[in-house]
């Protein structure tokens, strides 16, 4: 099969380039590296089957062509991070909407399969554990940047359904927390791969607020193995499903965890939320998936436990620093 992956050499696209070339199948990447690293789809540049393009998804004259050659679309390319949504709204909702839309447009014109990741922020900040797919959302004010990305990624669905309506193939994904190696570990990248560099670094982990709020953190492994299940089943289009892991983990508890399976004795300190996000901001308590659609039908089972996953990153950012020197 011909695939055709926005967003490549992003964390997660990076992933799914590799597992989709070692299926044997041809890859067609591209991203604009705004975010995205070129370093992350090093080891897949010498593949004959794998061609990457750098470019932008708003470029629709090249967009066309690509889905034009392609069987099925990945649709990865997003601004991601907590930092940027709170920084600048207009690019995440430019990125998230108008370049999603015009790509599902061009793909339903050329009857091309598509499978869009979205987020587990779409359910923004509601009571109601465990979110299931069809369940309320709830969001903050408009005055608060954080919630652009939720609408963002929520009005990226409707397009979806939208065209899926009119008989586009699509299947939407939202992740729960996914870490792993090459995650970004800038300050806009997530919490466990901050905490495994603030450890490795030998600086203070810094929790946010008091530590207790919560999240459901999932290695990309398992993300890897749904999101290629996803392109693959007949049955899953039309729908959404979570993607994610059960068990609940409080941040301070994942800082004392990072902190265990590195083996060093750092330091753990407070850091109020307005001093790292500014005053736009509004945290999520507790965030837990529902995975009975994905079992179900993805025959979705993810494995990898949370200590495990956190000593594989830690030992691949480890062995890069070295390497880096
Ligand atoms: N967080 C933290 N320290 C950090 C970065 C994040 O305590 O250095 C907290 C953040 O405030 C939130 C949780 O970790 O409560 C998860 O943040 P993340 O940015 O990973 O993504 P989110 O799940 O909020 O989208």
């Amino acid at each position: 099969m011909k695939y055709l992956v926005t967003g490549a050499a992003g964390f997660v696209g990076s992933h799914l380039c590799t597992s989709l070339l070692s299926e044997g199948n041809e890859v067609w990447g591209i991203d604009d590296l705004s975010s995205g690293k070129e370093e992350n789809i090093e080891h897949l540049k010498g593949n004959p089957r794998f061609n990457f393009i750098e470019g932008c998804i708003s470029d629709e004259s090249q967009l066309i062509k690509l889905i034009y050659k392609v069987d099925i679309i990945y649709h990865l390319a997003a601004v991601v991070g907590v930092k940027h949504y709170v920084e600048d709204p207009t690019r995440v909702i430019d990125v998230n909407v108008c370049y999603t839309s015009s790509l599902l447009e061009n793909a339903w014109k050329l009857g091309k399969k598509v499978v869009f990741t979205s987020t587990s922020e779409v359910y923004g900040k509601s009571e109601s554990i465990p979110f299931a797919e069809e369940d309320d959302r709830v969001y903050g004010p408009a005055s608060t940047n954080r919630w652009c990305y939720a609408i963002s990624k929520s009005a990226g669905e409707y397009l979806c359904l939208g065209y899926a309506k009119q008989g586009l193939p699509v299947v939407i994904l939202r992740y729960f927390n996914v870490y792993g190696p090459r995650a970004d570990d800038s300050a806009y990248g997530g919490v466990a791969t901050r905490f495994i560099n603030q450890a490795l670094a030998r600086t203070p982990l810094t929790v946010h607020g008091d530590g207790a709020q919560t999240r459901c953190f999932t290695y990309i492994d398992d993300i890897v193995k749904a999101t290629m299940e996803a392109g693959k089943r007949p049955e899953a289009e039309g729908r959404i499903f979570n993607l994610g892991r059960e068990r609940e983990t409080p941040i301070l508890e994942l800082a004392k965890m990072v902190l265990k399976v590195s083996g060093t004795e750092g330091e753990i300190v407070f850091q109020p939320y307005k001093e790292f996000y500014g005053s736009s901001y509004e945290d999520i308590r507790r965030r837990i998936p529902d995975l009975s659609a994905a079992r179900q039908i993805l025959g979705y089972n993810p494995s990898v436990t949370l200590e495990e996953g956190i000593r594989e990153t830690l030992n691949w950012y480890r062995n890069r620093n070295n390497r880096s020197g």
